[in-house]
């Protein structure tokens, strides 16, 4: 393959590539902060090749400057894109290493300085910013690397590794520049190593867009708004999960059902947003007992559930009391004291008769049985493998006077 051809089809590329970039920023501005400058690097890179193309290596120093200039700029870009999807913020050094190359490459081009240490100056400026945006992928993506990542990473090694060859070459002057298009080795370090790299990386940029996009809206289907917690839909999930795992494996699993103690009044005395911070210090609270594997969850407004895998009835005491004690300590800016009721329920091991709804149904009732005994305490559902039965009374675990 040719430069002609390959040149031709990166810059299709380039342009479909802005197209969906910048598109994707119109719709989507906030989750796709940065995608603006791709879509303008991309629009750049594929400008700096046409030009290159045009210019159809008769070396016009304009064409030359402007073409250079466009894609030292669109990588520039790039760059910039992803400190902004990052939430980093603006890369001054960059700016400031293109303004620098566009006056030296322009001197070089117009005071006739040969093709070597042009490239030099090209391939060490593509370097230092192909560098810098690594370190802003590699440390951005430290939490998820995911396959957009390792795209954009390597693609930028890979841009790297190029440069560092171009700069080689420069310096050594081994390569066969002249006439480029019969040199094999030239052509692929010159332009098609860098054109895979340069689509390679664009792809990878809106591989990383549409992983954080659908992170986000899993992230939205599945937790509280307000409290972080699971919502009711992904904890039904996880329960009914947790409960053929513990049929399978004979565990034991227990779960409590939480509710805040006439929160109505919380809401009408200090209002919603003291209500909505009630909520959030005392889901705080709950996460804070539970220990690794539990889950946590808003089952409705002021009521919690939380699922303890492998905790049978008579660990749920322990339980108790140390969640009844933790919301104890706790009054809402100092001065209003909130305690929460609590029902719950085990499923034991080897016992395969509760589903899910069963379960939650016998620590609701439990729940109802400390809010009629007066709140601020806990009941826990008897053994149905011992002698008391469903629907007999239980003695209060815990009550406060
Ligand atoms: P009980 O001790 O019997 O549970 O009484 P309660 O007042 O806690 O229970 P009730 O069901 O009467 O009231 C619950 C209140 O919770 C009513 C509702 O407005 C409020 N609520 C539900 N969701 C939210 C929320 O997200 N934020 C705030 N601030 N209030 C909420
Ligand atoms: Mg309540
Ligand atoms: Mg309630």
């Amino acid at each position: 393959m040719d430069f002609l051809t390959a040149g031709t089809a990166v810059i299709a590329v380039q342009l479909c590539m802005a197209l969906a970039t910048g598109g994707i920023y119109l719709v989507d501005p906030n989750r796709a902060s940065g995608a603006q400058y791709w879509a303008g690097a991309q629009i750049l890179i594929a400008a700096g090749i046409g030009g290159i193309l045009l210019d159809g290596g008769v070396g016009r120093p304009w064409a030359l400057i402007l073409a250079n200039n466009a894609i030292v700029w669109g990588a520039i870009f790039q760059y910039w894109g992803l400190r902004a999807f990052n939430d980093r913020p603006f890369g001054k050094f960059a700016l400031l290493l293109g303004v620098l190359f566009f006056v030296s490459h322009a001197t070089l081009l117009l005071t006739g300085t040969p093709l070597f240490p042009r490239l030099l100056l090209f391939s060490s400026v593509m370097l230092t910013v192909m560098s810098l945006s690594f370190c802003t992928a590699w440390r951005a993506t430290a939490k998820y690397r995911t396959l957009g990542a390792w795209l954009v990473l390597s693609s930028l090694a890979l841009l790297i590794f190029n440069n560092l060859l171009r700069i080689v070459a420069a310096s050594l002057r081994t390569m066969d520049l002249q006439p480029i298009s019969q040199s094999v080795p030239a052509i692929f370090v010159l332009y098609l190593i860098p054109l895979a790299g340069i689509v390679l990386y664009s792809v990878g940029l809106l591989l990383l867009y549409f992983e954080r996009s659908i992170r986000e809206q899993q992230y939205l289907a599945t937790h509280d708004g307000l409290t972080g917690l699971l919502n009711r839909r992904a904890l039904v999930q996880a329960g009914e999960r947790e409960i053929d795992l513990a049929r399978r494996y004979r565990n034991p699993l227990s779960v409590a059902v939480v509710d805040i103690d006439f929160f109505k009044r919380i809401n009408d005395r200090l209002g919603h947003q003291a209500g909505d911070a009630v909520l959030v210090d005392i889901s705080g609270m709950l996460s804070s007992i539970c220990r690794r594997g539990d889950l946590l969850g808003r089952y409705g407004g002021e009521e919690f559930c939380i699922i303890f895998p492998s905790v049978d009835a008579a660990e749920c005491k322990a339980l108790g009391d140390r969640l009844m004690d933790a919301v104890r300590q706790y009054s809402y800016l100092g001065q209003y004291p909130v305690t929460v009721s609590a029902g719950f329920a085990t499923l034991e091991a080897g016992d395969l008769s509760d589903n899910w709804e069963q379960l939650i149904r016998r620590a609701d009732i439990e729940l109802y049985k400390a809010k009629g005994n007066g709140r601020d305490a806990f009941y826990i559902a008897s053994d149905r493998s011992g002698a008391a039965p469903l629907t007999e009374l239980p003695i209060p675990i815990q009550a406060r006077a």
